[in-house]
């Protein structure tokens, strides 16, 4: 059975009602629970378990201290193009959008990962808007050995693929897919893709499936914070970890927390998540999987991004640009959107040991894991 029919099988109407009259004797159950629970993690997302932050963001760091240590891994987004054949009205590249746009070339490439490099960092993720016949399988094709040749590590974060595009760029170095389906609710979902590929929610939404099948080693989900109930959304990402995980055991899993921030053209959150609702999410997916890593990504305030730094975080970027081109040549007009933590990797770095803790540079290399 594919996720699809599964979510399909899934009383949304149930889960909302459950989530918003949880009571505390069952979020007091579910802190103390044990992992893998998907009941249990309604609880620590509902309404009731705001009153309980304290004991979950206990329970969380100990959780996390145990499974990774001190250690937080760091890694940067290149930008390879801001072209997008789609209409999302909560993105700074969506289409309609009077962009200046750009598409790397392998010298602009080059010249990125020469200002990249020397800052210590050896996992880099690859970022593209959609654009499937100007920055497609070809394009990826070719730039990935020449980003392989640099760094151990590569992630990608563009449009879908089918499952043999996946496999074609496995072969050439990929170990990483960051595919966010930004809100799992379908109608929002319309609402808020109005045009392109990726109005196709139930493609989008099979995608970790295909990423999975073709070996990939690490998978990133990750919803918009902000587009519809956070709280749903992220008790329906957990359902789709939960099949990942159970199917797809090879590979490894991570989530991505972003809320919706300010970007040219773009729209107000219809949701305003709390610093703290942001904390109760991440304690609440630490209870819930000791072994899942978790990204936060330079949309949060320096402030908050150290404050968050015990509880949960096992990923963190940093100084980073979301302008192709712009480690050489800043254009805040080629912009993805705006960033908070405008640090450079250096006193990211400084904050981490400051705090005790360990920044790592490199993620796992594919002949650790026994890959060829
Ligand atoms: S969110 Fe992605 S697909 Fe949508 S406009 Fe932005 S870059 Fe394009």
């Amino acid at each position: 059975m594919s996720f699809i029919q599964q979510l399909a099988k899934l009383s949304r109407e149930t889960l909302k009602l459950r989530l918003y009259s949880t009571t505390p004797t069952q979020v007091e159950a579910a802190i103390v629970g044990e992992q893998g629970n998907l009941d249990h993690l309604l609880a620590l997302l509902s309404p009731a378990a705001e009153a309980y932050i304290e004991p979950m963001a206990q329970r969380a760091a100990a959780l996390t201290r145990r499974r990774f240590g001190y250690n937080i891994g760091l890694y940067l987004p290149l930008y390879l193009s801001n072209l997008c054949a789609n209409e999302c009205d909560y993105c700074g590249f969506t289409m309609s959008n009077k962009l200046k746009r750009k598409v790397l070339s392998a010298e602009e490439l080059a010249a990125e990962m020469a200002v990249i490099k020397p800052q210590g960092f050896d996992s880099i993720l690859l970022v593209s808007g959609e654009h499937e016949t100007k920055v497609g399988l070809d394009y990826f094709s070719s730039v990935l050995p020449q980003v392989k040749a640099q760094f151990s590590h590569v992630a990608m974060e563009v449009q879908p693929l089918s499952t043999k595009a996946y496999d074609a760029l496995v072969a050439r170095g990929l170990d990483a897919v960051m595919l966010y389906q930004e809100t799992y609710d379908p109608t929002t979902y319309q609402k808020h893709h109005l045009r392109g590929n990726k109005r196709d929610y139930g493609y989008r939404l099979a995608s970790p499936e295909r990423i999975a099948q073709a070996g990939v080693d690490k998978i990133g989900l990750g919803v918009l914070l902000g587009l519809d109930d956070w709280r749903m959304d992220a008790l329906l990402m957990g359902h789709h970890l939960d099949y990942l995980e159970r199917r797809f055991w090879r590979s490894r899993y991570s989530i991505s927390l972003p809320r919706l921030r300010p970007c040219v053209g773009g729209i107000t959150p219809k949701v305003q998540l709390s610093d703290r609702g942001l904390v109760q999410l991440i304690c609440a997916f630490r209870l819930f999987n000791e072994q899942l890593e978790i990204s936060l990504s330079t949309r949060e305030t320096p402030k908050l991004r150290d404050n968050l730094l015990g509880l949960g975080i096992t990923q963190m970027s940093a100084g980073s640009r979301t302008d192709p081109g712009g480690y050489v040549n800043p254009d805040a007009q080629l912009d993805q959107f705006e960033i908070s933590d405008e640090r450079s990797a250096a006193e990211v770095v400084k904050v981490l040991r400051q705090r005790g803790f360990t920044p790592v540079w490199k993620d796992w290399e594919a002949n650790w894991i026994g890959a060829s």
